[in-house]
């Protein structure tokens, strides 16, 4: 179902840009994957996909960025795409509790993470997808269904950032080498990860990333009246998963304050869905404590509010 947009919506989105340009406490800028370390802080973007087609848009909108695990929807709607309900077998639907790179509850649960969204959850995933393909094609296949849900063909890798976080990625080593000893992972760790390094490379501005998620928006198609990209059902699955899972530690906090299911990445992005009214692509580089964009979780907070948007209102 459709619903019009707030007819002020543009007025919300432009003051709110407007106000984070003017924040001091930015956070801090991930540097655990150095070349994301040098990603100027003072950098923020919103936008706005609307069910009626409209692109609303705000601040640094056309910049790409790396969207890390904001990728791990994308990858979970393919694997469910293609893998049905046997992704379940690998992965569960709980939230962690823990930090994104924790491997500490992955031995007492025998190596079945806890969640799609959290590191270990999302190498399983994309084991699932390389299960089928060759790591350039399972590769390609992401991309591609990305563009698709963005209608964007622009959208691209970043080499560099795929390659630092190879470099150093050790922790996630250890994870797919953790699940590999279970047999959650199947395949060869080292070529999991190469695919997994690769597609949190992927780098989208926030109008790609809005445009992107809009078939959570509507029912799993790109448009209210638009073609299918996911059922129905599996979009309401994935927008829960987000609701409970998108923020790691956070994501009760980020349920509380914004009431839209939401992920996020360590590039400073999140991808925000109002269901029937819009989907939302957040951007500045700074993180909190948790690992969330400060200031995208800060502008969701507010565009909510001045909104009324509420998955837990009835209108
Ligand atoms: N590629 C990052 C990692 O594996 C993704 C983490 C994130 O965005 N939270 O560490």
């Amino acid at each position: 179902m459709a619903i019009p947009p707030a007819p002020d919506l543009p007025r919300i989105v432009t003051e709110i840009a407007a106000e984070m340009a003017a924040e001091t406490d930015r956070g801090v800028v991930a540097d655990y994957i150095p070349q994301l370390a040098g990603v100027r802080p003072d950098q923020f973007g919103l936008a706005v996909a609307t069910a009626d087609g409209q692109l609303i848009a705000a601040g640094d909108t056309g910049v790409p960025f790396s969207i890390q695990s904001v990728s791990k929807v994308f990858t979970l709607a393919l694997a469910l795409g293609r893998h049905g309900n046997a992704v379940w077998e690998r992965v569960g639907r709980e939230p962690s509790g823990d930090p994104f790179n924790s491997i500490v509850q992955l031995e007492h649960e025998r190596g079945r993470p806890r969640n799609p969204f959290i590191n270990a959850g999302a190498i399983a995933v994309t084991d699932a997808i390389l299960s089928q393909y060759a790591p350039k094609e399972a590769l390609g296949e992401i991309l591609r269904f990305i563009r698709f849900l963005a209608g964007d063909d622009d959208i691209a890798i970043d080499p560099a950032v795929a390659r630092s976080e190879k470099q150093t990625g050790f922790r996630n080593v250890a994870l797919a080498n953790f699940m590999r000893s279970y047999g959650i992972v199947t395949g060869q760790p080292d070529k999991v990860l190469g695919v997994y390094f690769h597609h949190c490379a992927i780098a989208m501005s926030v109008r790609q990333l809005a445009m992107a998620g809009r078939f959570l928006a509507f029912d799993g198609r790109l448009a209210p009246d638009g073609r299918r990209a996911v059922s129905a059902r599996m979009a309401r699955q994935i927008n829960a998963l987000m609701l409970t899972c998108g923020h790691y530690d956070g994501s009760g906090d980020f349920a509380f304050r914004v009431g839209l299911p939401g992920k996020s990445g360590v590039g400073g992005g999140i991808l925000a869905v109002a269901p029937g009214r819009a989907s939302i692509g957040c951007w500045s580089p700074g993180l909190n404590t948790i690992g969330n964009s400060q200031l995208a979780s800060r502008a969701l907070e507010r565009l909510a509010r001045r909104t009324g948007w509420s998955v837990f209102a009835a209108r």
